[in-house]
């Protein structure tokens, strides 16, 4: 297939980045994950204003781009067009010779969006729910920011992988933050509990569809920080994210959450969710 790269669509195995780019040499950059539902986009216009937010944050100035038409050509000349699948965009800060500070004005950024067919999450982490570890939570302050700086979450993510587990809740001075790629939400008391919005997180598109929802079903909803020592009086605990949608977290470090068994809140929630797309 073809990939969106600069303003033109390119097949993927010509397309080029400078080798100087600086999203390849600082991280220079941010992007986006969208889910496609059979051919069609979940919640675009919500992830490209986070794009656009992301970039104004890091003093980026996006080029005017007709996402939509991008997303949807990616999709059908994918042969896509009644698949589920991802769309990822990327937009660093465009390259030239390496040095720390800003490129020269008029640089232009490096524009790249693909679409890879994703058929969701394995069945059985959906019927008898995932593992999670914890893990210090080694990011900067400015979390809210979609970088693709995202080392800290990588070597997270591997060592959950290695033990095992899904996911790797990320821990700030004992407060459970959000997973390394994905928020982080407990039952505590009958109430769908999740960290506030600010520079410690992400803000998730599927976290504010899913909080939505929750008030929809008439649940109790809170923002508020999650002690990492309140987790074992959890009902229930479970992530959000593109990709993952409500994904049921039935042990943390091998203790199991609840029952051990995917709650009926986090079943609620993912069946409201998967009504909506
Ligand atoms: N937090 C982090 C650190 C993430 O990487 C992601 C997924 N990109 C999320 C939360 C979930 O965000 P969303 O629901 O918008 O995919």
């Amino acid at each position: 297939g073809e990939v969106f790269l600069n303003g033109q669509y390119v097949p993927y195995a010509e397309a080029r980045i400078p080798v100087e780019d600086r999203g390849f040499l600082f991280g220079d950059g941010v992007y986006e994950v969208v889910k496609i539902y059979r051919g069609r986009p979940f919640r675009l216009r919500e992830h490209l204003a986070r794009l656009q937010r992301s970039a104004r944050e890091i003093l980026l100035e996006l080029p005017d781009v007709d996402w939509e038409g991008v997303v949807d050509r990616l999709v059908r000349g994918g042969g896509l067009a009644d698949r589920d699948a991802t769309v990822y965009i990327e937009v660093s800060r465009g390259s030239g010779p390496r040095a720390h500070h800003f490129p020269p004005a008029g640089t232009p950024p490096t524009v790249l969006a693909l679409a890879r067919e994703f058929p969701g999450v394995p069945p059985e982490y959906r019927e008898r729910g995932a593992a999670a570890i914890t893990h210090p939570d080694l990011r900067w302050a400015r979390c809210d920011i979609k970088s693709v700086n995202l080392l800290p979450n990588v070597l997270a993510k591997e060592k959950a992988v290695r033990a095992g587990a899904y996911e790797a809740i990320l821990v700030r001075d004992g407060v459970a933050i959000e997973g390394s790629s994905s928020n982080f939400f407990a039952v505590l008391d009958g109430a769908v509990v999740t960290h506030p919005e600010g520079p410690h997180i992400l803000s998730g598109i599927t976290r504010a569809v899913v909080l939505g929802l929750a008030r929809d079903l008439g649940y109790r909803v809170v923002e508020a920080p999650i002690r990492v020592s309140d987790l074992g009086r959890a009902s229930e605990l479970f992530v959000t994210s593109t990709t993952a949608e409500v994904m049921p977290i039935v042990s943390v470090d091998g203790n199991p959450v609840g029952a051990g068994r995917p709650g009926p809140v986090a079943a609620s929630l993912l069946e409201a969710f998967m009504r909506l797309v």
